[in-house]
């Protein structure tokens, strides 16, 4: 196995996760055989920005920015020379909140090692809607968009937009489980090829230099059954020189590391930017 840093992964900062502990995320990558692993706990919406899911828990609460990040540090010191750990962020990229977005990274940043920039929420006439929450509001999001294929479109063109997106400095250079928009493919097929948008997604990522989560997440979601991106984007990304990033995406202990042999023959010595 070549990959030794998973560098996504949830923490009970997650109102929608697990309890597990940060020890317990610790343990099981020691266990796992890693040398590393990034907590990215989803960073707080940005102010006056209205969670749209029922019970409001896509991220957690900026009043425990600081617990978070103070709970990081404890956690580096207590592996000191055991597992590298390092302090990051999955940061929502919302269309129409971009200078709130900054500000927040303004602030955070200089806390943080490492962060993924991720596109869970689209703009729609109705408001925005959290893309991957429930398969019944993916189900809307059709009728809102009014075809299967416009819901990826608008979700190619947000994830295209965040790869452009002024942030500021603090900006994360690495773009999270860019295929989300397939998380329920197996309910809703596709009729239509979407590889010329991902291609797209990836030509930006090379130019604007921002690596790539692999993200294993979608392999262990019933109605997906394949990681994000598949296989033939990855190759994609290879050859265009693209730093490619594993992560297991875990929300409770048990799946730190989870299935990173099904994308291992990406992270060889070949590489150009083997982690
Ligand atoms: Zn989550
Ligand atoms: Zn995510």
């Amino acid at each position: 196995m070549h990959i030794k840093h998973d560098a996504h992964i949830h923490t009970p900062f997650c109102p929608h996760g697990s309890a597990d502990t940060m020890n317990d995320y610790a343990e099981a990558a020691l266990r796992a055989g890693l040398h590393e692993i990034t907590f990215t706990e989803h960073a707080p919406l940005p102010d006056g920005f209205v969670d749209p899911v029922p019970h409001q828990d896509s991220s957690m609460k900026a009043a425990d920015l600081s617990r978070y990040f103070e709970a990081c540090q404890k956690m580096k010191q207590e592996y000191a020379g055991h597992l590298i750990i390092r302090t990051g962020l999955e940061v929502d990229y919302i269309d129409g909140w971009e200078n709130e977005t900054k500000r927040f990274l303004d602030q955070a940043g200089p806390s943080l090692d490492d962060a993924i920039l991720s596109v869970h929420f689209l703009r729609t006439d109705s408001g925005y809607v959290c893309m991957d929450y429930h398969e019944d509001t993916f189900a809307e999001l059709i009728k809102v968009c009014g075809s299967l294929e416009e819901v990826y479109q608008l979700y190619y063109k947000t994830v295209l937009a965040s790869a452009s997106a002024d942030l500021g400095k603090w900006k994360p250079d690495r773009l999270g489980h860019i295929t989300l928009v397939r998380k329920f493919q197996k309910q809703f097929p596709r009729s239509f090829d979407d590889s010329p948008w991902i291609q797209a997604v990836i030509d930006t990522a090379a130019e604007k230099e921002l690596a790539l989560d692999v993200n294993t997440a979608g392999l262990y979601k019933p109605l997906c059954e394949e990681h994000y991106p598949p296989e033939e984007a990855l190759k994609h990304a290879l050859a265009k020189g693209v730093r490619l990033v594993y992560g297991s995406d875990a929300h409770k202990s048990s799946q730190v590391g989870a299935s990173r042999a099904a994308v291992d023959a990406f992270f060889t010595e070949q590489s150009p930017f083997h982690l």
